[in-house]
């Protein structure tokens, strides 16, 4: 099996050597058959240099510089467009992750016949407030609301093979969705315990504003990937419901002027009324042009709505 690596380097110079060496006697172990892709994410230290020499020594090391910094989910799926071989193992590249357990996961690839395999840090040594708490919450958010039987989903660690990779684009933070992404399209994913340690060198890049961006994010994917061809099934859900609550708003109106005498034009309950009345009469409007641009979208860019795993005497196959 041949093994593409993806490690995303944003300011990490005090690391990389570090790391080469660690990745270099973890693959020695495989059939030496792999490549190492480092995207640089428009690192301000003396990271590209660094990198520069570690590749002019190894022809298995490839280097990406990208122009600024785009972000770690821009830096994997700049990794991903130059990978050919039949695996992508991604990690980070700040040696929390450990190297010696890319030869695991792509061993659980093969034995469990999944598509992809994500690393569980079971004991993970991050800061207890910052990051293992939110994060907790967050995966359990995520394992509830997008359904999906994984524990760790924002674990870089993971294994794919490289047809499931073809299947989605990374935008904004999107990389810690992969899993759901690619279960959502049918492929099968699995978790295996990984190993994790504390960042001794250079600082994380993330802080506590992260948790708000992955609740925002996982709105997206859930709406992008279970409503995306029925928008009227969110817009006019919501119009319904301000439907209802409209006309029992009026209803009360209605009931207060005649059993108690209260004035409709002093009561609060008419603007109330009136502008959910509205809401709702805009949701469903914006429901139907949706549909609409939905229908456009799909028919231009000939976007498939399901996808077959394979078939039996089809198409000469
Ligand atoms: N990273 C990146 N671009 C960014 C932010 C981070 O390429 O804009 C890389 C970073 O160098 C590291 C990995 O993504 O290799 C994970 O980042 P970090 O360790 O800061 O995240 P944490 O472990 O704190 O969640
Ligand atoms: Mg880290």
């Amino acid at each position: 099996m041949s093994i593409s690596v993806v490690i995303p380097l944003y300011n990490e110079e005090g690391n990389v050597k570090r790391l080469y060496g660690e990745l270099i006697s973890a693959l020695s172990h495989s059939d030496g058959n792999y490549e190492i892709i480092f995207v640089n994410d428009g690192s301000k230290d003396k990271t590209p240099e660094i990198l520069r020499e570690v590749a002019s020594n190894d022809k298995r090391v490839r280097v990406l510089n990208l122009a600024k910094n785009f972000g770690q989910s821009a830096a994997f799926q700049a990794g991903f467009d130059k990978c050919t071989n039949e695996i992508i193992v991604t990690m980070d590249g700040d040696l929390q992750n450990d190297p010696a357990d890319i030869l695991e996961l792509v061993k659980h690839l093969e034995e469990t016949k999944a598509d992809a395999v994500v690393g569980w840090r079971k004991n993970r040594k991050d800061p207890l407030f910052t990051k293992k708490i939110p994060s907790f919450f967050a995966n359990k958010m995520i394992s509830l609301f997008l359904n999906l039987k994984i524990h760790d989903t924002g674990c870089s660690m993971k294994a794919f093979r490289i047809e499931v990779l073809e299947e989605v684009r990374l935008y904004g933070e999107m990389h810690r969705f992969i899993p759901y992404l690619i279960s959502a399209k049918g492929f099968s994913v699995t978790e295996v315990p990984v190993s994790h340690r504390k960042r001794f060198k250079e600082k994380s890049k993330y802080g506590l504003g992260r948790t708000f961006k992955v609740f925002l994010d996982m709105m997206t994917v859930k709406f992008l990937n279970e409503f995306s061809t029925n928008p009227i099934y969110v817009m006019g859900g919501i119009s319904v419901f301000t439907f209802i609550l409209s006309l029992a708003g009026f209803a009360l109106l209605i009931f207060m002027k005649v059993f108690m005498n209260v004035d409709m034009t002093g009561n609060p309950l008419l603007i109330i009324s009136v502008f959910l009345f509205m809401i709702s009469i805009q949701m469903l409007m914006l429901g139907l042009i949706s549909e609409i641009q939905i229908r456009t979208y799909f028919e231009t860019a000939k976007k498939d709505i399901y996808k077959v795993r394979d078939s039996i005497n089809v198409d000469g196959e």
